[in-house]
């Protein structure tokens, strides 16, 4: 079976040729590697070029500028003609020699295998928000991986085309095809220290990684279906703010009262404005969920 293996390459010099030599030590001559360049400044991109010269199996292409991780993913996904894909780290932290034991337990059947950084090589200070995260992602997505954003994976043909990623979505890919229906299993993989180059990735990753669960959690819940997130939030505030009012116009029209000072009164418009405006909201997000095509998966 011919294997692509897909590389994300963002400012990883010195760990390219290395990289490269491990991986055509494993190799078969009838495999391909796809180098995605994420828009280099550090020569990255004329090293691989380099490499695909003498090598016809290296498939280099390269961004003119930085789209991120989840982005040269995609087009390396778009580019795979094996029928394994296997993506993998330029950094050298993931080991070459893991790709045979990737390529046995997708033979078992699964859509999906994803490494598990069992002795992860990382400081504490990234472990240990990792493990929040995944905890996390694994309540909220129902995924069976411990590690579900480890960059070394292995799909079968059908389950790399069918991944849809923008942005940073690539830390939940599990999460996205199992929800497609996708199976999916986890290997123990070998993991090394960073040598050479800096992780691109700082702490803002917290943050960024928490709203994109978020998204992940709304798109796979109520992608196709977005009144019914907002609506209920909508007519909750409208009847509250309707009822306020219904009070606040009894006590004006028929006790007399002035209503003017009545902070009441702030608060029953503004539910009845928001409430309008969820409404709205949802009634758009149907719109657009009507004017795009939902991509289903055959078996
Ligand atoms: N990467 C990329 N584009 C980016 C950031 C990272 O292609 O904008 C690549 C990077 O070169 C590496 C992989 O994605 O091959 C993982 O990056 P890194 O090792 O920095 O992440 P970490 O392992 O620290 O999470
Ligand atoms: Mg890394």
């Amino acid at each position: 079976m011919k294997l692509s293996i897909v590389i994300p390459v963002y400012n990883e010099r010195q760990n390219i040729e290395p990289l490269a030599k491990e991986l055509f030590a494993v190799l078969d001559p009838k495999d391909e590697v796809i180098f995605i360049d994420d828009g280099s400044t550090d020569g990255s991109y004329e090293a691989l070029k380099e490499i695909a010269r003498k090598r016809p199996n290296v498939v280099v292409a390269g961004f003119r500028r930085n789209y991120g991780k989840s982005a040269a993913l995609m087009e390396g996904f778009s580019r795979a003609k094996g029928s394994i894909v296997i993506t993998m780290d330029a950094d050298l932290q993931d080991d070459p020699k893991e790709i045979p034991k990737f390529v046995a337990k997708l033979n078992e059947g699964f859509d999906l295998v994803s490494g598990w950084k069992f002795s992860r090589q990382d400081p504490f200070t990234r472990r240990f928000p990792s493990r929040v995260f995944n905890w996390l992602t694994r309540a909220l997505t129902h995924i069976p991986l411990h590690d579900a954003n480890c960059g070394f994976k292995a799909y079968t043909k059908e389950a790399a085309k069918a991944v849809k990623i923008q942005g940073e979505l690539h830390r939940y890919i599990p999460s996205l095809l199992a929800w497609q229906g996708f199976t999916m299993a986890e290997i123990k993989i070998n993991h090394r220290r960073r040598l050479h180059g800096t992780s691109k990735f700082g702490t803002n990753r917290l943050v960024r990684g928490f709203l994109d669960l978020l998204t992940v959690k709304f798109l796979t819940t109520y992608g196709r279906r977005p009144l019914h997130f907002f609506g209920p939030i909508g007519l909750v505030m409208f009847v509250v703010g309707g009822a306020i009012s219904a009070i606040l116009a009894y006590d004006r029209l028929v006790l007399g009262q002035a209503i003017g000072g009545r902070p009441l009164l702030l608060l029953g418009v503004l539910l009845l404005v928001l409430g309008v405006q969820f409404f709205s909201l949802g009634f758009i997000g149907e719109l657009i969920s009507r004017a795009t095509e939902e991509k289903r998966e055959l078996k």
